[in-house]
């Protein structure tokens, strides 16, 4: 793939102070257009800034856009890796595909995302502040039409934004309010594709979870408010005595990489990890029968996050003595050591830059 670069010729200034998360941003963007007829083309690396998009450009109006969240890591030798690009770039095509968005190549968008944080390599953090650099590529749509069909016209972009370490004041569990109310996706849906309006449809659940004092919302399935689903931003892993259960990927959930990753190294362990669903009444009577062992969820964000409370109408339902599980930080540890390079990576996981 031509690219064409552009270096800046007024760097930003570094960040002073904690990262945080999605504030910062590097000194170059990736874009690139396309139009029907003529298909992808002119792929560029440039200053950060601004862009300009029509008044009527139809992703303001209806949507149609789709995203994706991944990392590189600096590891202790210098080296900075990707972490697992083919399968976002896998995911971010399905995500175009059911947006009816033109799909961008996966194999472009590796080379997009690799090609963008090398120009900004000096913005990944080290290792030793255990920060990231977070990549967030993106496609929509930009024709100017207000009739309602898939667009004729899209950018696909790349931002980048070093973030600090997650867990800054150690590794702590999150309080979750079980939402049996409010609805994220249905069958037949868009709740499997990574895409802008899942996000806003949960935000006033989020909120009224944040105003009860809770930090996420826990979904449940859209007719009987019984089958768990996933955690705003996570996907959700329950440890029974004789087997640990995560939702199976039936079109209402993301299927998330983390989830994926973390399924394998369980089976790497020789753990009885098994998809199927699981209710909260299972959950609430393995708890009433000590058969609970931990609850955690997982994305790139946080990769692994325990969960200490899962709270209902009722009351809360405090998970184990409501302190991080075993599981949670053995594979929040195992993992972490992969994505920077401190352990082997025997499922070829990591692309280095
Ligand atoms: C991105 C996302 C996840 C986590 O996916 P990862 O690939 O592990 O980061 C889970 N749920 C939703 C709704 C998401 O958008």
């Amino acid at each position: 793939m031509q690219i064409d670069v552009r270096p800046t010729t007024a760097p930003r200034p570094r960040p002073t102070g904690p990262l945080g998360f999605g504030t910062h941003f590097t000194d170059h963007v990736f874009h690139m257009d396309y139009v029907d007829g003529k298909g992808w083309n002119d792929a560029r690396i440039e200053p950060y800034g601004p862009i300009s998009l029509d008044p009527a450009a139809s992703v303001l109006h209806y949507a149609q856009v789709v995203f994706e969240g991944m990392k590189a890591f600096k590891g202790a030798d210098g080296a900075i890796r990707l972490f697992r690009p083919d399968a976002h770039a896998a995911r971010l095509a399905r995500s175009c595909q059911k947006l009816r968005i033109a799909t961008v190549e996966p194999a472009h968008a590796v080379e997009a995302i690799s090609r963008v944080v090398a120009q900004d390599a000096d913005w990944v953090p080290d290792a030793s502040t255990g920060g990231a650099l977070y990549i967030r590529p993106f496609v929509y749509a930009t024709e100017a039409f207000l009739g309602v069909r898939p667009a004729k016209a899209y950018t696909f972009s790349i931002i980048l934004c070093p973030v600090g370490a997650y867990y800054e004041r150690g590794f702590a569990p999150v309080r979750i309010w079980v939402e049996r109310e409010k609805v994220r996706a249905v069958k037949g849906g868009v709740g499997d594709a990574k895409t802008a309006g899942n996000y806003a449809a949960s935000l006033s659940a989020a909120a009224d979870a944040k105003a009860r004092g809770y930090d996420q919302v826990l979904w449940t399935d859209a007719h009987e408010h019984e089958r768990i689903e996933e955690v705003g931003t996570m996907n959700l892993f329950v440890a029974f005595d004789d087997e640990i259960v995560t939702p199976p990927l039936e079109g209402t959930i993301l299927g998330g990489i983390t989830r994926d990753s973390v399924i394998t190294l369980l089976k790497d362990r020789g753990e009885n990890i098994v998809e199927r669903n699981v209710t909260l009444t299972e959950v609430r009577q393995a708890q009433a029968s000590g058969r609970l062992r931990e609850v955690f969820g997982t994305g790139t964000a946080a990769v692994v996050s325990p969960v200490g409370v899962l709270g209902f109408e009722d009351g809360d339902l405090t998970v184990g003595d409501g302190k991080p599980g075993r599981l949670a930080v053995e594979l929040h540890d195992e993992l972490t050591a992969i994505q920077r390079g401190d352990r082997p990576d025997p499922h070829g996981w990591l692309r280095t830059v």
